[in-house]
């Protein structure tokens, strides 16, 4: 195994980030195609920046941001906070009592960790499932919760998410619904209205999936329980601070659903062109991915790594040969090592299908010379 425990994750992002920062200086910005879909930046120009040494900027970011991010999420109150996991916390820990039950629906499993571990703090007991008919709200049930669109990108029934809401409200339970991408991907590509409009009590987004801004949450709902969140949010520090939420701001009034829409169509023709020589690809509302399992199977060759090894060894070559940045490389400890090639960010449309296609190609054909020697494969994710 090349990579098994979270030290060994932390060196191989580190040596990724390495990659990246020698392609700027030698190569330029434009050598590299972040295909992760999480490429959200930090716009804002130098005058707004100035603002936010004084204390005039923040009052005002803030208050811009209650409009613009009612327009985004609904609802009749706004609530930055650092992370949509920070959101989800807060939201548990005012909401939730200790040995209540807290229920999820999502369409496919597993759940953001965020959900399961804040419910672990609290003390309350936790069930999820994917199955509709499964689903059901126990006595004693403090908080509802749904996903509107996974970590992988599978997204709710609408007509689903209407009827877990209406079972929930007709016991007067509050729902939460975990809109990390969903916010976006639900309401442009699939027409699904906002969680608010369908009668979300609190929704919450990240503010850097699927749209140009930075890593952070933005929570939407009904003012009452904002506020009572509010505080919590506050007394434990999970608020976005004033960088964030200006950039928040201009990433919403920045955001292009276009562009989703764009390669909501661009993706069925790259996947096409994939399966003329794969068949473990799968589609994702935005792009294409491979799981380490496909990718093992795809590979078929007697070798000595892990799953996710091989996914780590494949998405290195990518970044080294072709600047191509997927999430695998630069990811955290203990993230899933499945590679997407999301479509939906700016560098992809400058990337020609057919030329990605062959640089996928050509990679795998490298993985596939390199596999059985593993002090290459070491090399490869851990040096430079
Ligand atoms: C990304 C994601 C989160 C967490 O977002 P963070 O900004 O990392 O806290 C939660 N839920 C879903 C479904 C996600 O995709």
């Amino acid at each position: 195994m090349i990579v098994d425990n979270s030290l060994q994750e932390v060196k191989k992002r580190e040596n990724a980030l390495s990659i990246i920062k020698y392609k700027v200086e030698n190569d330029g910005r434009s050598s590299l195609f972040d295909l992760t879909g999480l490429s959200g930046g930090f716009i804002a120009t130098p005058s707004e920046i100035n603002l936010l040494e004084t204390y005039v900027g923040p009052a005002i970011f803030e208050e811009e941001l209650q409009a613009v991010g009612k327009e985004h999420m609904g609802g009749d109150k706004i609530l930055p906070v650092n992370r949509t996991s920070s959101g989800i916390l807060a939201t548990i820990l005012t909401l939730v009592a200790e040995d209540s039950n807290v229920v999820h629906y999502l369409a496919e499993l597993p759940a953001h960790p965020s959900i399961p571990r804040s419910c672990k703090l609290v003390g309350a007991n936790y069930f999820e499932t994917d199955v509709f008919e499964e689903f059901s709200i126990p006595e004693n049930t403090s908080l509802v919760v749904i996903t509107g669109s996974t970590m992988d990108h599978k997204v709710i029934d609408e007509g689903e998410f209407k009827k877990v809401i209406e079972m929930a409200h007709e016991k007067d339970i509050p729902v939460m619904v975990d809109d990390a991408s969903g916010a976006r991907l639900r309401t442009v590509v699939f027409n699904q209205a906002r969680a608010c409009d369908l009668g979300a009590d609190i929704a919450i987004t990240s503010t850097d999936k699927l749209m140009p801004g930075p890593r952070g949450g933005l929570m939407a709902g009904k003012e009452e329980l904002i506020d009572k969140i509010k505080v919590k949010v506050n007394q434990f520090g999970l608020e976005a601070q004033p960088p964030a939420v200006l950039a928040m701001l201009n990433g919403i009034k920045n955001f292009d659903g276009d562009n989703l829409i764009n390669s909501f169509e661009r993706k069925d023709e790259l996947f096409d062109l994939l399966n003329e020589k794969f068949s473990n690809f799968q589609k994702t509302p935005t792009g294409v991915m491979i799981s380490p399992q496909g990718l093992s199977k795809e590979l078929n060759i007697e070798n000595e790594l892990s799953d996710n090894d091989l996914a780590f060894v494949f998405s290195f070559i990518l970044l080294k040969d072709y600047g191509i940045i997927t999430i695998p490389p630069v990811s955290m400890p203990g993230a899933s090592a499945t590679i997407r090639f999301d479509l939906s960010t700016s560098d992809a449309f400058k990337l020609n299908l057919n030329d990605l296609n062959k640089k996928i190609e050509s990679s795998f054909k490298r993985l596939q010379e390199a596999v059985s020697n593993e002090d290459e494969c070491r090399e490869i994710v851990f040096t430079f």
